[in-house]
């Protein structure tokens, strides 16, 4: 018999259940990792009580209901937050993803029939061991992500589960069944009424999967529609990809698959509605990476002063990455972030207090410290206080 070793947290939850007389299982994601020895994620916990009946179980502790219309209890062990479910049949789909209503159910067997695919329809319990109905295990061992049911009806009642089948191949580095990838294409249109904020969630987990390099070229009609249209065909080598991070992996899908890299970025970024930093950090990466260069400290150093350390990181990676630049661009980078020289203006044995007391101001001000910081770069000047000073008077002088 398969045993899940669970967190003493997660044990005590489904004890305490089972001792007020209900059922309580760990499902889906957990019992899915646990089985093929992948690091854990959350425990999901589902249940045969109802919330109040579970809120009731746990009346001395702590208890969210902020998804309670859903039939979630939260509750927060020491800091540390278990989500707790009713067993549920999902109601009639719409917008091909809200469904209209939550009806709960007695039985285990019906909710995991109402989960996505095979490998995550699976429930676990101490007492009552392994609950597979749909052969989960089976695909597990095949590497095989199949939905549970007819792929045409579960795709229809909510698209998402489309870009999720490739999360999931990308992230466990599965195959789809072929009958849930056939309606996947098929059915890959009604992604456009999926909220983006959702999609990208997903899109982020499939881009940062160890086998993205095969599902965004595998799936690329698919990706698509979800992307704001960007197709990929062309991706650097599956190893190089395999080593960069989800930055680099975007940047790099951006630079190689669109004809104007930056205003793609630009737009589909902002269409997806991603935080702000994963737009302006691409786009600004996609920026500098034309006329950004490494090929010697004071180079090296001038990239940081213009871009800024994060962008030129970004640069050198995506570089690195599309086999522009080598190890030993990294080393130059790596030199220069730790030169005596400084690449910002903070790093100048001048501040801009010391100019508006020498009488400038406003904007000379700052343009003055970056002037200085270039001179420093270059050599023309000294890190040095009195030297900045004399170097600036100097210049105003001729
Ligand atoms: P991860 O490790 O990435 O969290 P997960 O399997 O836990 O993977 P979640 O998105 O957290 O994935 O969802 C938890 C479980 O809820 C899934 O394993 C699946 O059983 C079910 N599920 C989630 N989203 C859907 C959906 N759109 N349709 C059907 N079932 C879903
Ligand atoms: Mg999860």
């Amino acid at each position: 018999m398969f045993y899940m070793h669970l967190p003493s947290d997660v044990e005590f939850i489904i004890d305490r259940m089972r001792s007020h007389g209900y059922s309580a299982h760990v499902v889906g994601g957990s019992v899915r990792d646990s089985l093929i020895g992948r690091e854990l994620g959350d425990f999901d916990i589902t249940t045969d009580a109802l919330p109040e009946q579970t809120k009731a179980v746990f009346s001395e502790y702590k208890t969210v209901d902020t998804g309670i219309q859903h039939g979630t209890v939260m509750l927060v062990l020491d800091g540390t937050p278990y989500e707790i479910t009713t067993y549920r049949l999902d109601g009639d789909y719409k917008d091909n993803r809200h469904p209209e209503s939550v009806t709960f159910t007695a039985s285990l067997e019906e909710d995991l029939a109402r989960r996505d695919f095979t490998v995550n329809a699976m429930a676990y319990s101490p007492s009552v061991g392994l609950v597979d109905p749909f052969d989960g295990v089976h695909d597990l061992q095949r590497r095989i992500i199949r939905a549970v049911g007819d792929p045409y009806r579960r795709f229809d009642e909510d698209a998402l589960r489309i870009l999720r089948a490739l999360r999931f191949a990308s992230t466990l580095g599965f195959d789809i069944d072929e009958s849930t990838s056939m309606a996947a294409r098929e059915l890959s249109s009604n992604l456009v009424s999926i909220s983006k904020e959702r999609v990208y969630t997903e899109l982020k987990k499939l881009i940062s999967g160890t086998d993205a390099h095969r599902v965004l070229l595998e799936y690329a009609d698919i990706i698509a529609v979800a992307f704001g249209g960007l197709f990929v065909k062309e991706l650097p080598n599956y190893e190089r990809f395999l080593n960069a991070d989800y930055f680099t992996r975007l940047a790099a899908i951006f630079d190689m698959n669109s004809e104007d890299p930056i205003s793609v970025a630009d737009n589909v970024l902002a269409s997806l509605k991603t935080d702000k930093f994963t737009r302006t950090h691409t786009v600004s990466v996609l920026k500098a990476y034309k006329e950004a260069n490494f090929t010697d400290e004071r180079v090296a150093l001038k990239t940081l002063a213009r871009y800024g350390k994060e962008a030129a990181d970004g640069v050198l990676s995506l570089g690195i990455l599309e086999k522009r630049f080598t190890n030993s661009d990294r080393e130059v980078f790596m030199g220069a972030l730790n030169s005596a020289k400084p690449y910002t203006v903070s790093g100048l044995a001048l501040r801009g207090s010391d100019l508006l007391a020498i009488g400038f101001k406003g904007e000379a001000i700052g343009a003055s410290l970056e002037k200085l910081l270039y001179a420093v770069i270059d050599g023309s000047v000294e890190n040095e206080k009195s030297a900045l000073i004399a170097y600036l008077s100097r210049d105003a002088e001729v």
